[in-house]
């Protein structure tokens, strides 16, 4: 099978020819037809984040079909599943067994330490596949599947949150800002200084006011997301939020964090990251999406094309999410 894989950390992905993978028992052989392109794809491919396994196939917002099971009655031959980042918990440590299996002691990311779906073929715990909402063709739900169900993790984290806070609009925040509208939100969008086409971007989708990161938006927060992986973001949107507010980090890695003076976080203010997913947030997610008729911005790159597709991506250069098609 064709399949995109990464030597090393800091290396180039490389078209190679695999051998189709065989299921292990409680597992799926998945044929792919679309993958979402991620940050952390980044962060792999930059060795930012080091716990991974290489060589490695990256790609964890897997869209496919079942084409083979060994032992998995729940997922026959045939059925549209959805691989998250998620790829198999140990069940058993302390996080498992108290429903915060995101932070398993022995979790295995899928595109980190088991290969991905920048490939024809894929191997997955069936227990940690998705069924996917029908309204959504393989391009369009694959965004879901890391940007939208971290980002819903994230926003879940804000709470009440009547007022909004994105920084960093682009795969997640324009899933997110969807979501916060339907629950009645106000959601002000911050981009980079003079990024007017992705504030102009972020408007369209419902956002109450869009600016730069050095302006200030027109009302206090409640909670700000930040989406982007600048460290210097934490700080500033400390200043943005009200008594009590949040300042909710929901990527997996970010540059150092600034110091800044103990007033700004006194007030009760808090920060917090968030970390993977659970299952159910999927479940939830994916059930919730249709009904707030969320759409997804694509744009479609081949499997040949992944490292344009993430090239784009660390350029800023895509509006809404990039997705790999793989024929
Ligand atoms: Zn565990
Ligand atoms: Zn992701």
């Amino acid at each position: 099978m064709k399949a995109m894989q990464l030597d090393h950390p800091g290396g180039r992905f490389r078209l190679v020819d695999l051998p189709r993978p065989a299921p292990g028992p409680g597992e799926v052989l998945v044929r792919v037809q679309a993958c979402g392109v991620c940050r952390t794809d980044l962060h792999v491919v930059d060795g930012d984040i080091t716990d991974g396994r290489y060589p490695i196939v990256p790609g964890h917002q897997v869209v496919g079909t079942v084409a083979d099971a060994n032992g998995v009655e729940a997922l026959p031959v045939g059925t549209r599943v959805g691989i998250p980042w998620l790829g198999h918990t140990c069940g058993h440590c302390r996080f498992c067994l108290q429903g915060a299996e995101n932070l398993c002691d022995a979790a295995e990311f899928t595109g980190y330490q088991r290969n991905g779906g920048y490939a024809e073929y894929v191997v997955a715990d069936a227990r940690f596949c998705f069924h996917l909402p029908s309204g959504y063709d393989d391009l369009q739900v694959a965004p879901l599947l890391c940007a939208g169900l971290i980002g819903y993790r994230a926003l879940r984290m804000a709470g009440e949150a009547p007022a909004l806070g994105f920084y960093g609009f682009g795969n997640a925040a324009h899933i997110l800002t969807q979501i916060a509208r339907w629950q009645g939100r106000r959601v002000y969008a911050f981009t980079r200084d003079g990024d007017v086409d992705g504030q102009a971007f972020a408007r369209e989708l419902g956002a109450a006011w869009a600016g730069g990161t050095s302006e200030s938006a027109p009302e206090l927060l409640d909670a700000a997301i930040l989406f982007a992986p600048a460290g210097t973001l934490v700080p500033l949107a400390l200043t943005h939020v009200r008594k009590g507010g949040q300042v909710i980090c929901a990527g997996i890695h970010m540059s150092d964090i600034p110091s800044f003076p103990y007033v700004d976080l006194w007030g009760e203010r808090v920060i917090r990251s968030v970390a993977n997913l659970t299952r159910a947030d999927g479940v939830e997610l994916l059930a919730l999406a249709p009904r707030a008729g969320v759409r997804t911005a694509v744009e479609v790159f081949s499997l040949a094309e992944t490292p344009q597709a993430l090239d784009a991506l660390r350029a800023g250069r895509i509006r809404g999410a990039a997705v790999v098609r793989i024929d």
